[in-house]
């Protein structure tokens, strides 16, 4: 198979035994973009830089991921300006008149409160999901683009292990619009049928697993359900750390 600098990590991703190769490959790219916010770079040092961190601010799971990596103080200071500006606009949105008592407004609804449209728009945005989310698309893209140029890589695809119905759908949705008319019904084909193989598969590990705990069936073989319980929190919610840490 030919390699290209930016097919690597999708290649890779592919080599790799998982139950999602688009999980693995979002979960180098979320690797990458914590480093890039927090790491040895320091890119928040950059006015540009902290300029989108201070306007976006985090996610939630982001948060706990930029906790968790070893420079708090880095963390500290892209926080403290984050919250200036949050500060700042929301003073400006607190200006508007209160909200009214639900009852004077039976027949149409009082407009949203500005302070409720700014917090609202600012859960939408996390400063380490926009910098994953501009590779990711690309990532997805690069998996079409392989499929209709790479022999080789059409045989991977249609031997992976499947995919979690996220990034099934992901697949699934992107194609006709970035695929030609010549390798996108056997695209769709492969990857339903990829999928829901794959899905199964999982399922039937968990259903033995289940069993395993019934003590009838104690003498038996494991046979492949020892882990099924985190290759079924990857098939079903993206959760791929749980198939990491597997005994
Ligand atoms: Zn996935
Ligand atoms: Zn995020």
């Amino acid at each position: 198979m030919k390699t290209e600098i930016y097919t690597i990590p999708i290649q890779d991703a592919f080599a790799e035994e998982s139950e999602c190769p688009v999980c693995r490959m979002y979960q180098k790219l979320e690797e990458n973009a914590i480093n890039y916010t927090i790491g040895p770079g320091a890119s928040y040092m950059e006015g540009d830089i902290r300029e989108q961190s201070d306007e976006q601010g985090f996610c939630q799971k982001h948060l706990e991921m930029l906790y968790e990596y070893p420079n708090k103080l880095g963390l500290a200071m892209m926080l403290k300006t984050h919250m200036d500006k949050t500060a700042k606009e929301l003073k400006k949105a607190m200006k508007a008149p209160l909200p009214q008592a639900a009852v004077l407004f039976k027949k149409k609804s009082q407009p949203v409160h500005p302070v409720i449209t700014f917090v609202e728009e600012k859960e939408k945005k996390c400063f380490v999901c926009d910098y994953i989310n501009h590779s990711f698309t690309n990532y997805i893209n690069t998996i079409y683009y392989l499929y209709e140029k790479e022999e080789d890589f059409r045989k991977q695809f249609a031997a992976s292990k499947g995919f979690c119905v996220n990034h099934y759908k992901v697949l699934f949705s992107g194609a006709p619009e970035y695929m030609g008319k010549k390798y996108l019904n056997e695209f769709l084909m492969t990857l339903n049928e990829t999928f829901i193989n794959g899905y199964e598969r999982v399922r039937d590990d968990l259903e033995w697993f289940i069993c395993k705990n019934d003590y009838r069936y104690k003498e038996q073989p494991w046979k492949n359900a020892r882990d099924a319980l985190q290759r079924g929190l990857v098939k079903a919610g993206s959760i791929m750390e749980a198939e990491e840490k597997k005994e």
